[in-house]
């Protein structure tokens, strides 16, 4: 596939790059959206960052709506975090020992999420899930779990079923090398469907471990809960005795400081964290209600381990991030900001006759080309990809940068002013008349 658009920017540094990374690294990555499989053509390749902005290796800048995924919430390399992680480093990288950083984050975390008293740290949202999904397997002594059509939880194997995001994008629902033993443990309902899960419950009474859910639905666009849906679910979790887990690696520290389960005013049992937990450095967390964390080692049966755990680069990061993120207004300007993008894109959309689905909430927005109401994954297929296709391209010729996929959400900083904003919808404005 070639771009839609010829480039006029000199992205040559990048392609070669690109051409080394393939002999290097399956498909010149080391994590599979960054291949642009998606839109087709070669990736940049970033060279530093700043602010709201990203510079690639040829030197061209960009506004950036990527976020590294959702970590950069105070925009690239915030001057107090760089110190927090330099101050650190000068102290050693790590001791496989405890240290004080490790209680100010933790203490931070539970003091901010209405669902976690008791936390552990582990080194990516990936983690964070598998062991959410074994301890409340654990907890449970029992073995289904339930998931949602187009939710993404990480790449272990029991979670690698209409996974969303990366895997929709490439058309792989599944995975070769995941045990059909494991894939039958987990059972797929509808998103914003309460129904599904109550059919999914009474057709395997007893045997459900846990309800996991994305709470604003982020790596199939980016999908809120409808009015109950989370309520729902957490009724049901309570009928039924299972383990609701709010997987708020996205939406944790994003959409409200005290995540979506405090933004909707609903407490799950258990609730996984990454992404913004880190500042951009690898953490991830597991957490909840004390009974259920007494199961996980050495204080219960449960085993969950990491060398680099907690280590105090990242907790340095973190508590600093989540510092800054506490101050009063931080989130109402984020909310404000991802609004006016929401609405300004869809005026633009408009202005050009083309349809148009906008969410925003918090720090994440999503537009999606299409008529449909988009409530879950099925409406997302709908989206026109080549549409989307020819405006990415476009667009990075105009020098903004978004997730190379129709399946990301959009990520916004405390950086992105409404300057920027506003040049970003001059942006859309000019490519959209063109297409
Ligand atoms: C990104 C993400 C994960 C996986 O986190 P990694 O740090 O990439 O392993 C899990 N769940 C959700 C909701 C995510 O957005």
């Amino acid at each position: 596939m070639t771009t839609a658009t010829a480039p006029r920017l000199n992205t040559d540094t990048s392609a070669k790059h690109f051409e080394t990374a393939k002999t290097l690294m399956p498909g010149g990555v080391n994590s599979p959206v960054r291949a642009f499989k998606g839109v087709g053509g070669n990736p940049l390749f970033i060279d530093r960052a700043e602010g709201p902005y990203v510079y690639d290796a040829d030197g061209n800048k960009y506004i950036d709506y990527v976020a590294s995924y959702g970590p950069a919430i105070l925009g690239h390399a915030p001057v107090s975090v760089v110190r927090a992680v330099q101050e650190a480093a000068e102290k050693g990288f790590s001791y496989g020992a405890p240290t004080v950083l490790e209680n100010q984050l933790a203490k931070l975390v539970i003091d901010a999420v209405p669902g976690v008293d008791k936390v552990r740290f582990v080194n990516s949202g990936t983690e964070a899930c598998l062991s959410a999904a074994r301890l409340a397997r654990a907890y449970t002594g029992k073995q289904k779990l339930i998931k949602f059509s187009g939710c993404y939880h990480g790449h272990a194997d029991a979670f690698l079923v209409k996974a969303g995001s990366g895997a929709a994008t490439l058309g792989l629902p599944d995975s070769p090398g995941v045990p059909s033993e494991v894939a039958v443990n987990t059972l797929t309902a509808t998103f914003n469907n309460a129904d599904s899960v109550k059919a999914l419950l009474e057709a395997n009474t007893g045997e459900i471990a846990a309800i996991l859910v994305e709470p604003v639905a982020g790596n199939m666009g980016c999908i809120p809960p409808q009015q109950g849906f989370l309520e729902s679910l957490r009724a049901l979790a309570d009928e039924h005795g299972c383990v609701l887990v709010f997987d708020e690696v996205m939406t944790g520290f994003r959409v409200a400081y005290g995540g979506a389960q405090s933004h909707y005013g609903v407490t799950p049992d258990l609730s996984c964290f990454g992404k913004v937990i880190g500042g951009g450095l690898p953490v991830g967390a597991y957490g909840g209600k004390t009974d259920i964390m007494a199961m996980v080692a050495p204080e219960g049966p449960m085993y969950q381990a990491g060398t680099l755990s907690g280590n105090p680069l990242a907790m340095a990061a973190g508590i600093e991030t989540l510092t800054q993120l506490k101050q009063p207004g931080v989130y109402e300007q984020l909310s404000a900001t991802s609004a006016r993008l929401a609405e300004g894109l869809q005026v633009v959309f408009t202005k050009h006759n083309l349809p148009v689905q906008t969410a925003a909430v918090g720090g994440m927005l999503g537009f999606a080309q299409t008529a449909t109401p988009i409530t879950g994954y099925d409406d997302m297929l709908t989206v026109d990809r080549d549409v989307f296709t020819k405006l990415f391209w476009a667009l990075l010729q105009e020098g903004v940068y978004l997730a190379p996929s129709p399946f990301e959400a959009m990520f916004v900083s405390t950086t992105h002013t409404d300057v920027v904003i506003d040049e970003t919808m001059a942006a859309f404005d000019r490519v959209l008349s063109t297409l």
